[in-house]
C-alpha cells in the first residue's frame, strides 16, 4: 500500500496577529484568548507542559547522543521554549543536546515578541537570543541555533499542515493552542494524527485542557492520557504518553528516499574544505562529534576561495521544490552568517539588488513576487528605487530587492568555521573508500589513510571520483571573477548589485564582478577572455556607472584586470546533492518495475553506502545552500529533526536521478 505524500503547503507570507495588551501580557483579538495566563504565565508554563512532561528528570537522566525533542503546537510568545530550554541548561548534564521544534500560523512581529517577554526577567537572555534570530514572517521552517546545544525550529503554518511535513521524532509534546472552544479548527484529528506519526517510542505529551475533543483526538490516535491537577483556578488539565507509536519513517510512496538507520557517528570525515565541507565539519562539530577534514589543497582553495561572494539566489516565477529550497537557504544563511562571532566580519548583510534586464525578466520577476508576496524577504523596485538602493544609477526598469542579503568573505568564512576544537584539517587527496566492517577506511594518495565511523564527500566536483559515487552527473563549471581597483572617492554600488553576473560594493578600494560561467570547462587559470565576458557584463548591468568609472580614469581593459577563476560543481537539474549515497545498481534493480508503470511503487527500502553522504553541485550559490544542506545531513547523522520539509529533503537527494531516469527507461 502506498501513501500519498501530503503536498508541500504554499509559499506564503505569514500576517501578524492584532493584539491587545495588558502590560506586557497579549491577548489575541481574532481568537479572543490569552497568550498565558495573566496570573503568573511562567508558572503555569512550569506546570503544564515542563512538569507534566517531567522533563527536569528526564533531562537530568538524558545521556543520549541524540538531541532531546521537544515539540510544541503554537510558539506564540515563545514563553514555554524559553522555560524548557531554562530547565535544559539548569538540569541536563554538560553534553547534552536540545532540539525544539515549533508550530506558529500567526508569528508576532519582532517587537510584540520582545514586549511579551519583557514580562519575564530572569529569562531575560534566553530571549534576548531569540529576538536577535527572529525570522521572516514567511512559511516553512526556520532554523535557529540559540546556543551551540540548543536549536529551536520554527515551523511557520497551520500547525497540521505543517507537522506533516515534519522530518523527525518528538520526545516530549507541548500541546498548546487557544482553547480547543476559541481555536476548533486547529484542534482536528489531523492534528492528532500528524503528532503520533511523528512520536518516539514513549513519547509523552501535557496540554492545559481537558476538552473532549482533545481526549478522544487523542485516544483515537494512539494517545493514553490522565487528568491530572491544573494550574491556578483550572481544576484540570491532561498529561499522557503514546502507547502505539507508528514509529515509521518510512517514505511509503517513494521508498528510495526512506532515511538510513543511525549510526555510530564518534568520528566523521569529511573531504574537501571548501564552504560545503567547512560547513559540514562546524554542523557536526557542534553537535559533539569529532571531525577530521581532508583537504588536497587549502581551505576554500577552490570555489570558496574568492575575496567576496555574493550571497544571493534566483527564484523561479511559479513554485518549485528548487526555489523553495534556495530561498530557505538564503534565509538560512542570512541568520547563521549574522550569528558567526568573529573578530572580522564575515559578510555584510547590506542587500542585493537583482536587476531584470530584459522585458522577459521583468516580467518573470513581476509573476514571482504577485505570487509570493514575501515584504520580509524580498520585494519588487523600480528603476528611481533601484538607483537609490544600489547607490549608483540604474538603468533597469524593473528589479527586485533581497534587504537582508548581502556579500561574503567566503576564504574567511572557511577558516573561521574549520577553528572549531573538534576540527582537525589534515592537507591529502583522498584516492579511495573502503568500508570496513563498522568504519570507513580513506586511502591517501601520500601512502596515509585515515579511518572514521562515517565519510561526507564535500570536494565539488570531485565527488563522483570514487568508485561508490562515479554514477552521480556532475557538471565541471569554470567561474573566474574580475578585480579592479577603484580611485578614492569614486560613487560604487553600496549593494550587491546582479543581472548576469554581480557586483558587490568594494573592498579596501577594489571592486570585485563576475563570475563568469563555463560549463564543461574544468580549468582554473585567469583568462582574458573571462575578464572580457566579466566587462561585457558588467558594462550591459550597468552602463550609466561604467562610462563614469572610465571617466574617472578606471581602464576597464580585460589585459589588464586581476583575478581569480576556480571549477565549481553543478548537477543537470541545478539543485544540489545533500543526502545519503545510493547504491546506483541495486536501486535499479530493486525499482525496475517502474520503467514499465511508475505508478507500482515496490516496498523495498532504497540501499545506501552505511554512513556514506554527500554535499556537492552548489553551483556558484554555495553561500546560499551549502549552510542549509550542511544541517541536512548532520541532523540526518544526528537522528535530529530535519531543517527542510520532506519533499524538499528527497529533493536534493542524490539518488534523485536514478529513479527518474529508471522511470524515462533509461536504465542500463
Ligand atoms: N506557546 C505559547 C507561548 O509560549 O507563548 C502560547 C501559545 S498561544 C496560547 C496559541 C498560539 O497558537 C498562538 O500564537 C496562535 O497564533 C497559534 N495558533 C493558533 N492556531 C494555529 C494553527 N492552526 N496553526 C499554528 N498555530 C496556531
Amino acid at each position: 500500500m502506498t501513501q500519498p505524500h501530503s503536498p508541500l503547503p504554499p509559499l506564503a507570507a505569514l500576517t501578524s496577529p492584532l493584539l491587545s495588551w495588558n502590560d506586557a501580557a497579549p491577548h489575541s483579538e481574532a481568537f479572543d484568548d490569552v497568550y498565558f495566563s495573566r496570573e503568573d504565565g511562567r508558572a503555569e508554563t512550569e506546570h503544564v507542559f515542563v512538569a507534566a512532561n517531567h522533563l527536569p528528570e528526564r533531562f537530568a537522566a538524558w545521556q543520549q547522543r541524540r538531541a532531546f525533542v521537544i515539540g510544541e503546537t503554537g510558539f506564540g510568545t515563545g514563553l514555554n521554549m524559553l522555560c524548557a530550554w531554562a530547565s535544559f541548561a539548569k538540569h541536563a548534564p554538560a553534553n547534552a543536546r536540545l532540539h525544539l521544534l515549533s508550530t506558529e500560523k500567526f508569528p508576532l512581529d519582532r517587537v510584540s515578541l520582545a514586549r511579551a517577554l519583557s514580562a519575564w526577567p530572569t529569562l531575560s537572555t534566553y530571549a534576548q537570543v531569540l529576538c536577535d534570530q527572529w525570522p521572516e514572517a514567511v512559511s516553512g521552517i526556520h532554523r535557529l541555533h540559540l546556543s551551540e546545544r540548543v536549536t529551536l525550529d520554527l515551523h511557520f503554518g497551520d500547525t497540521a499542515e505543517r507537522l506533516a511535513q515534519l522530518d523527525g521524532q518528538v520526545d516530549a509534546w507541548f500541546l498548546d493552542g487557544f482553547a480547543p472552544s476559541k481555536n476548533p479548527d486547529m484542534w482536528q484529528p489531523a492534528l492528532f494524527e500528524a503528532m503520533a506519526a511523528r512520536s518516539r517510542p514513549g513519547a509523552t505529551f501535557a496540554t492545559f485542557t481537558c476538552a473532549g475533543i482533545v481526549k478522544r483526538g487523542l485516544k483515537a490516535a494512539g494517545f493514553t492520557w490522565q487528568k491530572v491537577p491544573g494550574f491556578g483556578r483550572k481544576r484540570e488539565m491532561l498529561a499522557g504518553h503514546i502507547t502505539t507509536p507508528p514509529s515509521d519513517t518510512r517514505r511509503h510512496a517513494t521508498p528510495w528516499f526512506t532515511p538510513p538507520p543511525s549510526l555510530n557517528n564518534k568520528h566523521v570525515a569529511v573531504i574537501g574544505a571548501g564552504i560545503a565541507g567547512a560547513s559540514v565539519a562546524a554542523a557536526l562539530a557542534k553537535r559533539g562529534i569529532q571531525v577530521s577534514v581532508i583537504e588536497r589543497e587549502a581551505p576554500g582553495a577552490g570555489g570558496s576561495g574568492n575575496r567576496q561572494g555574493a550571497l544571493y539566489v534566483k527564484l523561479a516565477a511559479e513554485t518549485n521544490h528548487q526555489s523553495r529550497f534556495y530561498l530557505a537557504g538564503l534565509m538560512y544563511s542570512q541568520r547563521w552568517l549574522s550569528q558567526l562571532a568573529t573578530e572580522t566580519p564575515l559578510w555584510q548583510p547590506c542587500g542585493v539588488v537583482q536587476l531584470a534586464l530584459s522585458d522577459k525578466e521583468a516580467r518573470r520577476q513581476q509573476r514571482f513576487v504577485a505570487h509570493h508576496p514575501l515584504p520580509e524577504a524580498v520585494v519588487s523596485a523600480q528603476t528611481a528605487t533601484l538607483s537609490e538602493l544600489a547607490g549608483v544609477p540604474i538603468e533597469a526598469s524593473h528589479g527586485l530587492f533581497y534587504p537582508q542579503a548581502g556579500w561574503v568573505r567566503p576564504k574567511a568564512l572557511c577558516d573561521a568555521l574549520l577553528a572549531h576544537p573538534a576540527i582537525s584539517v589534515c592537507q591529502g587527496e583522498v584516492t579511495q573508500l573502503h568500508r570496513e566492517e563498522q568504519s570507513w577506511q580513506l586511502d591517501l594518495a601520500n601512502g596515509g589513510a585515515v579511518s572514521a565511523d562515517q565519510v561526507v564527500i564535500a570536494n565539488a566536483q570531485l565527488a563522483n571520483q570514487f568508485a561508490q559515487t562515479d554514477e552521480l552527473p556532475l557538471q565541471q563549471v569554470r567561474g573566474q571573477v574580475s578585480e579592479v581597483t577603484l580611485p578614492d572617492g569614486l560613487q560604487a554600488p553600496q549593494r550587491v548589485v546582479c543581472a548576469g553576473g554581480y557586483v558587490s560594493p568594494p573592498v579596501d578600494g577594489v571592486l570585485t564582478f563576475g563570475a563568469s560561467f563555463v560549463p564543461n570547462n574544468a580549468t582554473n587559470h585567469v583568462t582574458t577572455e573571462d575578464h572580457q565576458r566579466n566587462i561585457d557584463e558588467l558594462r550591459q548591468a550597468l552602463p550609466d556607472w561604467v562610462a563614469a568609472l572610465e571617466n574617472a580614469g578606471v581602464v576597464l581593459e580585460a589585459k589588464t584586470l586581476a583575478g581569480r577563476a576556480a571549477v565549481r560543481a553543478a548537477s543537470p537539474d541545478k539543485s544540489p546533492y545533500a543526502g545519503p549515497v545510493p547504491v546506483a545498481q541495486a536501486w535499479r534493480e530493486a525499482y525496475r518495475a517502474l520503467s514499465k508503470d511508475a505508478s507500482k511503487v515496490p516496498d523495498t527500502i532504497g540501499e545506501h553506502y552505511p554512513g556514506l553522504w554527500i554535499s556537492t553541485a552548489h553551483g556558484s550559490r554555495g553561500l546560499s545552500s551549502a549552510p542549509l544542506c550542511a544541517e541536512v545531513i548532520a541532523s540526518r547523522i544526528c537522528d535530529d529533526p530535519l531543517p527542510l520539509e520532506r519533499p524538499l529533503v528527497d529533493h536534493l537527494h542524490p539518488g534523485r536521478r536514478i529513479i527518474s531516469a529508471i522511470i524515462r527507461g533509461e536504465n542500463s
